[in-house]
């Protein structure tokens, strides 16, 4: 019996799917390749290039191979393009999980754990976020988040699916080993950004916004390493598989940061200066988001390893310095 990783070349999927890998899984790797890269899927994954809004594609994977359990990370996942270009998340996020489940259900596939984000809940009521807290996104990709959690809970209504949504706060870091890592085109995420500018790439770093109602003016997120989100969807999938019920759990390590304090920790482990610049606001920011992942923590028995804004910056940097590039060099 195999694990399905849907979106398994891009980041989070390709770091969950090297877990499962060492965890002895047999895993199967789909993507369209459109933001995910080849060289980012194991070696000991089986690979299937296709598009989860093609029904046909869908359905050969389902019949080709022994699918246990589905992993699904197809999706578009940038706050700023999705308030440009709503209906190209409508139609990836959304219409490719309706596909999906479509063919799942129609192979009598019922198990299924998905990235969802902190972004359903838009300007949090309070912090840490509980799952319980009002859902209320802020941009169009969380709002496409948040239907996605909803079209599980009506398709696990009417025909009996199995699904864990993992709303995850700020991903980041690298594999330890820096054999994998981030590597967005155009890259939009603070911390490689950040990075960017050490490696020579960029001249400063944009801080976008310093006059949220925080204590330096600038958005505080809770930043999580990859591994331990890879680690949460192995949790959550074995969860399914020993019966547990449907449920959201948020991921997160508890501890918000501001863009000032990462840029500070990242000064620190690079040893470069970093300028920075003080801009207006991306539109769609919420002032800050933390999680509370006790629920993860009892229920899943999730322990986040990497757990320090130093040791992720570090990973993340070992990444970058080993690969400029990110994946360009070994596409093909
Ligand atoms: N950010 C910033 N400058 C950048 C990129 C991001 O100030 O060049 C801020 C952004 O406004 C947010 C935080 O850094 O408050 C994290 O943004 P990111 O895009 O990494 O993740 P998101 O919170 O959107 O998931």
């Amino acid at each position: 019996m195999s694990i399905l990783v849907l979106g398994g070349a891009g980041y989070i999927g390709s770091h969950t799917a090297l877990a499962l890998v060492k965890a002895g899984r047999d895993v199967v790797v789909a993507d369209n390749l459109e933001t995910g890269f080849r060289a980012a899927v194991p070696d000991a994954a089986r690979f299937y290039e296709g598009d989860i809004r093609d029904r046909a594609f869908v359905d050969r994977l389902l019949e080709q191979e022994n699918i246990d359990g589905v992993i699904h990370f197809a999706a578009n996942s940038q706050v700023g393009e999705s308030m440009v270009k709503p209906l190209k998340y409508y139609d990836n996020n959304l219409c490719g999980t309706k596909t999906l489940l479509e063919s799942m259900v129609a192979h009598g596939v019922d198990k299924i754990v998905f990235s969802s984000t902190a972004a359903t809940y838009g300007e949090p009521e309070r912090v840490p976020i509980l799952e319980t807290d009002r859902t209320c996104p802020t941009n169009c990709y969380g709002e496409t988040k948040l239907a996605m959690e909803h079209m599980m809970k009506w398709v696990s209504a009417a025909h009996g699916l199995h699904f864990v949504a993992l709303r995850y706060f700020n991903a980041c870091g690298a594999e330890p080993d820096a054999s994998i890592g981030e590597a967005h085109n155009p890259e939009t995420h603070l911390i490689p950004l950040i990075l960017q500018v050490p490696q020579g790439k960029r001249s400063h770093i944009s801080v976008f916004g310093k006059d949220y109602p925080t204590p330096d003016g600038t958005c505080i997120r809770d930043y999580i390493h990859v591994c331990d989100l890879a680690q949460a969807h192995i949790l959550a999938l074995d969860y399914l598989m020993q019966g547990g019920q449907n449920d959201v759990f948020n991921l997160g390590n508890g501890v918000g940061f501001s863009v000032l304090e990462v840029l500070e920790e990242a000064r620190r482990v690079t040893g470069h200066p970093i300028p920075a610049k003080i801009e207006d606001r991306r539109a769609g920011d919420p002032a800050q988001l933390i999680a509370s992942s006790d629920k993860a923590k009892t229920v899943l028995g999730w322990k986040p390893e990497y757990d320090s804004l130093q040791t992720i910056i570090e990973t993340a940097w070992a990444w970058h310095q080993s690969h400029p590039t990110g994946y360009e060099q070994e596409r093909g």
